[in-house]
C-alpha cells in the first residue's frame, strides 16, 4: 500500500515516492539550546519520530538528520548574562534535550550536527549565493539574501511577497540598516560588540552565521542537494523554511526537499504553548507531577499532526489509561500457558487488524483511526481471553502484532515486570494455602499484598498479579 502524505509545498496529498528505492532521507529542524524545551517542542519531535517509525515499519531505510542550533542571538545573550562560555551554556541544554528525547522513546537521529561545527559549510553556501548574484554584501561585512532574485519566493507558504508590508518580518535592527529590501535576510552577520567572544574569522568577515543558512548547509551536507522529506512545526513554514529553499535552490539550481511536512500547535487554553507566553510545561515539570513519559508521548502523538491539540492534565490521565489498557492486555497474553481457541480465527483477526492499521497510517498518518483499530482489536482479544478462547500459540501471535504496532507507537511495555523476591514468596505462599483449601489464611495474604499495591486475580490460567495505584 502506498503512503500518502500532505505536502505543504503543493498543499495536496501526495503518494510518497522516495528518490532512492527503499530509502528515505529526512531532515527536521532541531532545538535552539538556550533553555529546557517545553512539551510543545516535543510535539514536533514526536511527530517526526512517528513518521520515521512508520517509514521503518514499511520497510524503508531511513536517514534522519536533526540540527542543534548552538549559536544565535538568544544563546549568545543568555550565556553572557550568566557569564559562562557559549559552549558551557549550550552543552547544559543540549544534554537536557537528549535526556528528554530518550525518555520520550524518540529514536535517535543518524546525526545531530551542531551549527558551531559547520561554519565552513555555511560560509561556502554564502559564497555560492554571492557568486550567483543571489546575495549581496552589506556594510560592515554582513551578507544578505536578495529575495527578489528567487523566482518562487513565497511559494511554500503561498504568500505573495510583493504584498508583504515593508518591515513586516519585524524590527529592522541597527546592524541591518544596509539591507536593500526589508524582507531580505542575513546569511552572515558581521561581528558586533554584543557578540562578545563569539565570532568566526572567515573569508567573508569576522562574524557568525544567520539561522536559516544553518539548516540549508547542514541538511545538504548530510542528505545531499535534493532529499526526500523536510519537517518542522507550522511556524517554521515562513520565513524559515522558505528561506532554506531560497538558499539551497538558489545555489544548487536543484529542488531542495521534495516533501514538506509541518505539525500543528500544542495549545494551552486555546493558545500556542510557548516560552514567550509563559504558558509552557517542560517535560521535567510534567514528570515531576508523577506522570510517565509514555503518557506524555501517547498524548502528543494521539492527535493527527495537522490538527491542533489542547494540552490538559486530564488529557495526560486519559493517555495513561489508554497505555495501561494495552499493557494489561500484554500482561494477560504473556500469562497464557495453555488454553483452547481456534488459532486460525485469531490469525484472521490479526491480519485484518494489521491491514486496517496500515491503511489508516498510509492516509497521511491518520493516527486517530490507527489507534481506534488497535483498541478495537485489544477489546476483541480481551474478550477472547476472558472466554478462555485464546491458545498459547494465538497469544504469541497477538503479542507479535502488538509488538509490530508498537514499533510505530513506542508506548507499550513488553518487559515482564518482576516483583521483589519477598513479595513473590507471599504470592506463592497464598497459592499454596489456596490449593490446600485454607481459604481464610489465603485471603489474609491477599489483603496483605493489596496493601502493598499488588492485586491478585485467580484466572483459569492460574494466579495473575498486577500493580495497582
Ligand atoms: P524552537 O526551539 O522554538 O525553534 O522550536 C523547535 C520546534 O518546536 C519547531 O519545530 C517549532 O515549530 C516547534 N514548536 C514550538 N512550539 C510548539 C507548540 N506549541 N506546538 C507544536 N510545536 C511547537
Ligand atoms: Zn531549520
Amino acid at each position: 500500500m502506498v503512503l500518502k502524505l500532505h505536502n505543504t509545498l503543493t498543499r495536496k496529498m501526495e503518494a510518497f515516492k522516495p528518490l532512492k528505492k527503499g530509502a528515505v532521507g529526512i531532515y527536521s529542524c532541531g532545538p535552539t539550546v538556550y533553555n529546557y524545551p517545553h512539551i510543545g517542542n516535543y510535539r514536533a519531535y514526536v511527530f517526526v519520530d512517528l513518521l520515521k517509525r512508520y517509514l521503518l515499519y514499511k520497510g524503508y531505510k531511513a536517514k534522519h538528520i536533526m540540527n542543534i542550533t548552538d549559536v544565535d542571538d538568544k544563546t549568545i545573550r543568555d550565556s553572557q548574562k550568566e557569564g559562562i562560555s557559549l559552549k558551557a551554556f549550550t552543552t547544559r541544554y543540549e544534554k537536557a534535550f537528549f535526556e528528554d528525547m530518550e525518555a520520550l522513546n524518540i529514536l535517535p537521529a543518524d546525526a545531530y550536527p551542531r551549527a558551531t561545527e559547520h561554519i565552513k559549510e555555511m560560509v561556502e553556501l554564502t559564497k555560492c549565493l554571492l557568486k550567483k548574484g543571489m546575495a549581496y554584501k552589506g556594510e560592515g561585512g554582513s551578507v544578505y539574501y536578495a529575495i527578489s532574485k528567487f523566482k518562487d519566493y513565497g511559494k511554500l507558504a503561498n504568500i505573495d511577497v510583493k504584498k508583504l508590508k515593508t518591515g513586516a518580518s519585524g524590527r529592522v535592527t541597527a546592524d541591518e540598516y544596509s539591507k536593500e529590501a526589508a524582507q531580505d535576510f542575513a546569511l552572515w552577520k558581521a561581528y558586533g560588540k554584543e557578540d562578545g567572544n563569539v565570532f568566526w574569522e572567515t573569508e567573508i568577515s569576522r562574524g557568525r552565521p544567520g539561522w536559516h543558512v544553518e539548516c540549508s548547509a547542514m541538511s545538504m551536507k548530510y542528505l545531499g542537494k535534493t532529499f526526500d522529506i523536510h519537517c518542522g512545526g507550522i511556524d517554521l513554514v515562513f520565513p524559515h523554511h522558505q528561506n532554506e529553499i531560497a538558499q539551497s535552490e538558489g545555489c544548487t539550481g536543484k529542488q531542495f526537499a521534495k516533501y514538506w511536512l509541518h505539525n500543528e500547535w500544542l495549545l494551552v487554553n486555546g493558545q500556542k504553548m510557548s516560552k514567550s507566553l509563559g504558558n509552557f510545561y517542560t517535560l521535567r515539570d510534567v514528570l515531576a507531577k508523577g506522570h510517565s513519559p509514555a503518557s506524555v508521548r501517547y498524548l502528543l502523538l494521539s492527535t493527527h499532526y495537522r490538527q491542533q491539540l489542547n494540552f490538559t492534565f486530564e488529557g495526560i490521565e486519559a493517555a495513561k489509561a489508554s497505555v495501561e489498557r494495552l499493557n494489561e492486555l500484554i500482561r494477560k497474553l504473556q500469562g497464557i500457558k495453555s488454553g483452547s481457541g481456534k488459532t486460525a480465527v485469531v490469525e484472521k483477526e490479526i491480519t485484518a487488524a494489521a491491514k486496517k492499521f496500515e491503511s489508516a497510517m498510509d492516509d497521511d498518518l491518520n493516527i486517530s483511526e490507527a489507534l481506534a483499530v488497535v483498541f478495537d482489536f485489544a477489546k476483541a482479544m480481551n474478550s477472547r481471553i476472558d472466554d478462555c478462547m485464546m491458545s498459547k500459540e494465538s497469544a504469541a501471535a497477538v503479542l507479535k502484532l502488538l509488538q509490530k504496532t508498537d514499533s510505530v507507537l513506542g508506548v507499550m511495555s513488553f518487559e515482564q515486570e518482576k516483583l521483589p523476591q519477598e513479595t513473590m514468596k507471599l504470592v506463592e505462599e497464598r497459592e499454596r494455602l489456596r490449593r490446600e483449601k485454607k481459604f481464610a489464611e489465603a485471603d489474609k495474604i491477599r489483603s496483605q499484598l493489596r496493601e502493598k499495591g499488588i492485586q491478585l486475580d485467580d484466572t483459569p490460567e492460574g494466579i495473575r498479579w498486577k500493580k495497582i495505584s
